[in-house]
């Protein structure tokens, strides 16, 4: 950067309505730190010379890149194909200079890196447990007031592609990513400085759990226990629902996209237990009725597993409630699936799996078409605490 740029952030800093009372060079440095702004060199009050360097970025989140493309001649639908066949080693694979970086900073010198015998008492599966837990917590768990929101009903058609993610609600406004800060002894024609780099890390990192079955069990019972998950029934469309986008297989599936509708009228119970088998058999992902299929939350109860499931100790869901006549000739194919069918529907499934839950709580909303003279249906609830109330009375109070 030069003399003159400086010269003008030094400027813009000062400017900034948060530094008015401190002096040009204290300004930059707040400026420079708050931003991490790269090339800008200051000195603190101690005279050691700082500057930030590039983030480090020591985790990938996707693997199998790059991808192909693969049109369906049937329905002319782009899809996308992983063009290397998938390997355990390309999932979260560190950046080898992001990770290298990492572990010469914080691997223990006297021990020859991370090979510790099983033996030796600073083998991490000789601390004590309480203290293994407190390890695995920093890396698995969100804070407090976060929730989880799992998202693993995922397309591989180009134009919704996604992948198993997840997402955090918090209650905070701040939802700061966690990060740490290394700092690099460096040096110039103008001497020794410290050069600092943030390092990114995930809100949860589980990738320590591949590394043994130890680990994965320990691991397993706090990265379900001791986070919280929410799931917001709003956002689901009646009719065409953007959850039901197809995906592509290949093989004798090629593309694959089953009915999403619920199961309803007398066949209910039949359908909700047939639901519960594949989930409790692990049936495979493509054999799946589609409303488990497209449902986040049977999907996700499928994809973690009955064992997983049981650790979970608390579960949120939120959404309208709805208690206005819902069709496409009323509102269009607007409308957010309903709270209360969908923890009707969730109920047997609760009682199924979380066998260690402790706190279910539930976040209705408003029904605003209600207010629009949308006419209510006859016999079925005509306010938002009336629904409720049916619904703790007929579905929640057997859990
Ligand atoms: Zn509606």
């Amino acid at each position: 950067m030069s003399p003159e740029e400086v010269e003008a952030l030094k400027k813009d800093a000062a400017e900034h309505c948060n530094y008015v009372l401190v002096d040009e060079s204290e300004a930059l440095e707040k400026y420079v730190n708050e931003k991490r702004i790269q090339k800008v060199y200051w000195t603190n009050s101690n005279g050691i010379r700082y500057t930030w360097g590039p983030d480090v970025i020591n985790f990938a989140t996707k693997y199998s890149k790059p991808w192909e493309s693969h049109m369906n001649g049937k329905t002319n639908r782009k899809f996308l194909i992983p063009n290397e066949k998938f390997r355990r080693q390309l999932l979260k694979k560190p950046y080898s200079k992001g990770y290298a970086m990492m572990t010469t900073h914080v691997s223990h010198k006297t021990k020859g890196g991370w090979r510790l015998s099983r033996s030796d008492p600073h083998h991490i599966l000789n601390f004590p447990p309480e203290l293994l837990e407190l390890i695995c917590r920093f890396a698995l768990v969100l804070p407090e007031e976060a929730l989880i929101t799992p998202l693993v009903i995922t397309t591989n058609w180009k134009r919704h592609f996604s992948q198993p993610r997840f997402e955090i609600y918090n209650r905070h406004e701040k939802n700061e990513d966690p990060h740490e800060i290394l700092r690099f002894n460096r040096k110039d024609d103008k001497g020794k400085y410290i050069q600092l780099r943030y390092l990114q890390v995930p809100a949860i990192d589980a990738t320590f759990m591949r590394t043994c079955k130890t680990l994965h069990q320990i691991g397993s019972s706090i990265l379900y226990g001791q986070n919280k998950f929410i799931f917001p029934t709003e956002g689901r469309k009646l009719g065409w629902q953007p959850s039901a986008v197809p995906c592509w297989f290949g093989g004798d599936i090629g593309e694959h996209r089953p009915s999403p509708v619920r199961p309803h009228g007398e066949t209910w119970w039949k359908e909700v237990n047939a639901g519960i088998a594949q989930i409790q058999q692990r049936t495979p992902v493509t054999s799946l009725l589609g409303w488990i299929y497209y449902d986040p939350f049977p999907r996700f109860i499928h994809t973690i597993g009955p064992q997983n499931a049981a650790h979970i100790k608390s579960l949120t869901f939120s959404g309208v409630a709805r208690i206005h006549d819902c069709s496409i000739l009323n509102c269009g194919p607007r409308c957010p699936q309903d709270l209360v069918r969908s923890l009707r529907l969730y109920t047997p499934f609760i009682q199924q799996f979380f066998k260690g839950l402790q706190t279910l709580t539930i976040y209705p909303l408003q029904d605003d078409k209600s207010d629009e003279g949308i006419s209510l249906i006859l016999g079925r609830p005509k306010s938002l605490a009336e629904a409720m109330t049916r619904l703790l009375e007929r579905s929640i109070m057997r859990i």
